[in-house]
C-alpha cells in the first residue's frame, strides 16, 4: 500500500499588526509574506512551517 505524501498546507487569514489589513497567507509559505497595504512582514519562513507574525483570525 503506497501512501502519497499529503500536503498539509493550509490557508490562514492573518491580520496585520500595524494596519489591521486582513490577508490570506499560506501557513507553510517559504518566503516572507508582506502586508499588501503597509509592507509589514506577516509571515517568516521557519523550517517547513511559516511563523505567523500577525494575528490569526
Ligand atoms: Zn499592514
Amino acid at each position: 500500500m503506497s501512501k502519497i505524501p499529503y500536503p498539509t498546507t493550509k490557508f490562514l487569514k492573518v491580520k496585520c499588526t500595524s494596519c489591521n489589513n486582513e490577508q490570506i497567507v499560506f501557513d507553510s509559505a517559504k518566503i516572507v509574506v508582506k502586508c499588501n497595504v503597509c509592507s509589514e512582514d506577516l509571515t517568516q519562513p521557519r523550517g517547513g512551517k511559516a511563523k505567523i507574525i500577525g494575528e490569526i483570525l
